[in-house]
């Protein structure tokens, strides 16, 4: 199914129920959701498994990514240019084929980076004459992240052959993409050797979102940004934060004192005091291969569910604005 823009907002019809159990009422609508998140990776920069540590039988553990099918647009956005971006895109393909009917369009109409580890931003290499060969994809970066593509090979090769377009971000202010959708970025702590390090915001018409994958602590982002985690979870309805790992345990032989990344424990036992439908709303991702709410059948897992909050799994999809696509 090759997605097409609509004129407006207008051709969305509410769906009175959850979009995937409405009811086709004529041959001209399809019932579906006018804006989705799927999530595409829900792993630390190097996923599982890791150079190094021995195979598995577990399912692989791809970093960190989301999409977002803007159908009533007819857009496709990326959150993050992994190392696994070709099976990503090709998982969000599965769920809604882009328009790439333009030559060198691969379908993505915004590719949004967070910052320079490896994990958020190698992907974006597919993107030069010896992959896909973009024609001006749009990726979207903070001065800084943008500066250091422009200038470092083999990055900056591909701005100089316009494969990307860089759109610089500012701290705070909104992006609009779409009559439904748009995203701001947000500065959080976090090591930045190369680049600054974000968070995004998404905004739409129907639910909200926000996506912080990698940050150093709650407590220095709240100094840094005189905003609470409470008061960050209360004005969205899906948040999806760091998760690197479980507790300080983790890594046998190594004082984890000194890494930073708040840990899923400390994360819950700080929102603890928080009614169930705020707890609901936190969605864990970004795990690293030594953590153990990757496997959906262990006691942490079991435990983050107990406490009332969400693992993060690669392959799910949250509607935020529920609709039927008209006159497709
Ligand atoms: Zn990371
Ligand atoms: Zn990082």
């Amino acid at each position: 199914m090759i997605l097409r823009p609509l004129a407006a907002l207008a051709a969305i019809v509410s769906a009175a129920s959850a979009t995937s159990s409405a009811t086709v009422s004529d041959g001209h609508q399809e019932p579906t959701c006018a804006l989705e998140l799927v999530v595409l990776g829900a792993g630390q920069d190097a996923g599982a498994p890791q150079l190094g540590n021995p195979l598995d039988e577990a399912p692989p553990l791809l970093p960190t990514a989301l999409g977002i099918v803007d159908r009533a647009a007819g857009q496709r956005y990326l959150f993050e240019a992994t190392p696994a971006i070709t099976e990503q895109v090709h998982a969000l393909d599965r769920i809604e084929a882009g328009d790439a009917s333009t030559p060198g369009s691969l379908g993505l109409d915004a590719v949004f980076v967070t910052h320079a580890h490896i994990g958020h931003y190698l992907g974006l290499a597919q993107f030069g004459v010896e992959s896909a060969g973009a024609d001006g994809q749009r990726v979207f970066a903070m001065p800084r992240m943008a500066q250091f593509l422009r200038v470092n090979g083999p990055w900056s090769q591909l701005v100089e052959f316009g494969n990307i377009d860089l759109v610089e971000l500012a701290d705070e202010q909104p992006v609009k993409l779409s009559d439904n959708f748009s995203v701001t970025p947000m500065r959080v702590p976090h090591r930045d050797e190369y680049s600054e390090t974000v968070g995004f915001q998404m905004s739409s018409t129907g639910k909200r979102v926000v996506f912080i994958p990698d940050l150093d602590s709650w407590d220095e982002w709240e100094e840094m940004s005189g905003d609470s985690l409470e008061a960050l979870i209360a004005r969205v309805d899906f948040a999806f934060v760091d998760a690197t790992f479980f507790d300080d345990n983790e890594l046998p032989g190594r004082d984890m004192s000194a890494i930073p990344h708040p840990r899923v424990s400390s994360t819950m036992e700080r929102l603890a005091h928080l009614p169930e439908a705020e707890r609901a709303k936190v969605h864990f991702i970004h795990y690293n291969h030594t953590n153990p709410i990757r496997e959906p059948q262990s006691a942490e897992s079991a435990l983050v569910a107990e406490r009332g909050f969400h693992v993060a799994r690669r392959g799910d999809r949250h509607c935020l604005v529920d609709g039927v696509v008209a006159d497709r």
